[in-house]
């Protein structure tokens, strides 16, 4: 066996758990004591002043500077009693990590002496002069500055000795450079629409939350075998590996009981999460061997996508201590499940209610239905947008590829509530009002909505967006994704629906219709038009593709066609007009989605020949000497007869080895040509198309090829740890 494969498998199988303790018995003694949250800000601040920032906050207004002064001197007071010794503005390039610049927080005085200093002006902007972060063209490099801004609706917590101040990422000029500024603004507008829209219903609503819950799909391998897989650890996914004797077919993994080292992984991480406030709930084994999942509760959109990126970079961190890697990749290994990460959606109000669920009453049924249509109708008119929201290198390899979800966008809402849409179709006149009978059985259909709900047994897993009960489930953002693409795009579709639906209502009520009947009348319209989004059927079907293609809805398999739809017409106006970004500042996002997918591919496809020129040919040829040696002994040995029957296994596999060699061999070397041609192209849509269209079906090629070589030659002489190994050492 290689000596690196060799290793790997002894150190992964000499492993033992790693002992983990909590730092109390009970959760709720440690929980959140790192981070600088309003009981810790009451603690450190004068009262009033306490009460004018949680004001300022909730009513997403300014922070004044003097008061950010007094918000630094108690953050710092506070961070410096827990050792802290550095401070860092924490955010979300479009790299899709987390950036972190750590300062210190002395000052020096004269004399050789220092203070500890930080105050309103540091917590409020820094300007990290991050010229190596993509921008899309939009920051000159004579102008690199870019400027961090305090984003006080997250709180700031503490890691090790560093006080991580959650912000904004802007350009010098402003335009967002950032996740968090786009995601900001897109809930600020489905505030202010959805707050208008229950005035129809409640007059105390003043405030909408947009909330999130997301499901975190993750493998883990062992650190020494993903070492020993380049592959791995250069893309986060094996480019080879030929399947297992056994995969994921006996469904032995899925909700079976967590492998001892895993758990201990999962308690520390834990561990850590509770001390930083991420409310993880739940935990259990994923259907792929060695695949897992973890959810924490729902939580305000804003403060759950930090909470997803703090709890990626945990995990990371976490799982090293245990000689794991953790895989946050879409599709870390083929002919097993990918990861994803369902974003489960909702809007919650000041008033305590969740307006996607129904009420106790026919009106907040009613409020229940004009959320529910709405939603249904904004990704009826932005679905190509709504799928350009995950189209990313890694999850091609989920959508549209033989997997969940497929990348047809629909709305699944189960059959009751479909009948119960159709119902509304039917009685809501559109020119007359309903006469009091009518209005009385068509509410008595309403009233029925919180039991059918109660039995919402039938839930369809093959819908890329489902509602399941009291929320819409988007399931097909990757693994790996900033909820941050999805949930601004998911926002923002909706903001722009509610403010139509409210034009349209009051249009109706101004010309004399009453209240009621103008919303079901609006209702009803919108029903109607998004009727082809709604399917209740087998999504991952090849009957749907067609009866997609027929309803006119899009079907983008790859990710640069999915792309596109970023800089379309439509999605420019779209957040034009609810201020969340200019039209330089989409375009701008659109050109680095296609730069990162090109990057990858072209990675990708640099270790692929690496690995197969270096690694794999190499060692089957020495196995094929072998053979060799062994059939010109034979031939020495035997008569001319005895031979040709001895020897025609060995040379039938030294003759397979040449076939597939060959192919390897010239597909890596048409493929560098073909790299070199592309990478000459200007515009970056085009070279990422012909990444996707050019490059990568060859990666299929030289595959399909290694793998067999793999089945060909002595496991002795392998390079690359197995699938078998990786998927089943824990
Ligand atoms: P499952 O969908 O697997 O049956 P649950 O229904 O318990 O599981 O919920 C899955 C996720 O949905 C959890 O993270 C949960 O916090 C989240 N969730 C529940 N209610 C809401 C809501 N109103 N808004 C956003 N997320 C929610
Ligand atoms: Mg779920």
């Amino acid at each position: 066996m290689s000596t690196l494969r060799f290793k790997a498998l002894e150190s992964s199988m000499n492993r033992t758990p790693r002992a983990v303790e909590a730092p109390s018995e009970k959760i709720s003694d440690y929980y959140g004591k790192n981070v600088f949250d309003r009981k810790a800000m009451a603690e450190y601040m004068p009262s009033d002043l306490y009460k004018e920032v949680v004001n300022a906050i909730d009513q997403g207004n300014r922070v004044e500077r003097k008061l950010m002064n007094h918000v630094a001197s108690a953050m710092k007071a506070w961070a410096i009693e827990k050792k802290v010794t550095h401070y860092t503005h924490w955010f979300q390039p479009l790299t899709g990590t987390t950036a972190e610049k750590h300062d210190a927080f002395f000052e020096p005085l004269s004399d050789n002496d220092v203070i500890e200093r930080f105050d309103g002006s540091q917590l409020a902007q820094q300007e990290p002069d991050a010229s190596s972060l993509p921008s899309g063209g939009i920051r000159n490099t004579f102008e690199a500055r870019g400027y961090t801004a305090w984003d006080p609706s997250s709180p700031a917590f503490v890691i090790g000795k560093l006080l991580c101040i959650p912000t904004i990422y802007i350009s010098y000029t402003g335009e967002a450079l950032d996740y968090k500024t786009p995601l900001l603004k897109a809930l600020s507008a489905v505030d202010q629409a959805a707050v208008d829209v229950c005035q129809y219903f409640d007059k105390k609503v003043t405030k909408v939350n947009a909330t999130l819950g997301w499901e975190q799909e993750y493998f883990l391998v062992d650190k020494a075998l993903y070492a020993a897989r380049p592959d791995l650890a250069l893309t986060g996914r094996t480019v080879f590996g030929h399947s297992p004797a056994k995969g994921q077919e006996l469904s032995d993994h899925y909700f079976g009981s967590i492998p001892e080292r895993a758990h201990a992984f999962m308690n520390e991480l834990e561990i850590e999460c509770m001390k930083l406030g991420i409310p993880v709930k739940t935990r259990h084994n994923e259907v792929a061997p060695n695949q897992f999942e973890f959810a924490p509760i729902f939580e305000e959109a804003n403060l759950a996508v930090d909470h997803n990126q703090l709890f990626m970079d945990i995990m990371d961190k976490v799982s090293k201590k245990h000689n794991f890697e953790v895989l946050l990749h879409e599709k870390p290994f083929a002919n097993v499940n990918g990861s994803g990460k369902h974003n489960n959606w909702s809007l919650s109000t000041n008033t305590g209610v969740n307006l996607l669920s129904p009420g106790k009453n026919p009106k907040s049924n009613l409020r229940f239905l004009t959320f529910l249509v709405n939603t249904i109708k904004a990704v009826y008119d932005y679905e190509k947008l709504v799928r350009a929201s995950f189209a990313t290198a890694g999850n091609e390899h989920r959508l549209g590829a033989n997997e969940a979800p497929p990348a047809i966008i629909s709305v699944f809402i189960g059959r009751e509530l479909t009948k119960m849409l159709d119902t509304l179709v039917s009685k809501v006149k559109d020119d007359k009002a309903l006469t009091p009978e009518e209005k009385t059985q068509l509410k008595m259909n309403i009233g029925k909505i919180p039991e059918i709900l109660l039995d919402n047994t039938d839930r369809n897993r093959t819908s890329p967006f489902a509602f399941t009960g009291n929320k819409f489930e988007l399931r097909a953002v990757g693994s790996s994704a900033n909820c941050s693409s999805a949930m601004t795009i998911l926002n923002a579709i909706v903001a722009k629906q509610l403010k139509k639906f409210k034009q349209d209502v009051d249009k109706l009520i101004n010309a004399g219709t009453k209240k009621d009947d103008a919303i079901l009348r609006v209702l009803k319209k919108y029903t109607t038009a998004s009727k082809n989004i709604r399917f209740e059927g087998n999504g991952y079907g090849e009957e749907w593709v067609k009866e997609a293609a027929k309803r006119g809805l899009s079907n983008m398999r790859t990710t640069p066609e999915a792309l596109h739809e970023l800089g379309s017409k439509q999605t420019v106006e779209l957040f034009e007009s609810l201020n969340i970004m200019t039209e330089r500042e989409t375009l701008a996002r659109q050109e680095i989605a296609f730069d990162l997918y090109a990057n990858l591919i072209r990675i990708e496809a640099r270790i692929l020949g690496d690995l197969a020129e270096n690694h794999i040919l190499p060692c089957v040829f020495k196995y094929q000497n072998e053979l060799i040696k062994n059939v010109q002994g034979l031939k020495e040995i035997l008569t001319a007869a005895e031979f040709k029957d001895a020897a025609s296994v060995q040379l039938t596999i030294v003759k397979d080895i040449s076939k597939h060699a060959k192919v390897v061999r010239e597909t890596v070397h048409v493929m560098i040509e073909e790299r070199k041609r592309i990478n000459k192209l200007e515009s970056a849509q085009e070279k990422a198309t012909e990444y996707c269209n050019t490059i990568k079906p060859m990666f299929d090629k030289i595959r399909y090829s290694v793998d067999k070589l793999e089945l060909l030659v002595d496991d002795e002489v392998w390079p690359l740890p197995k699938y078998r190994e990786l998927l089943f050492t824990h």
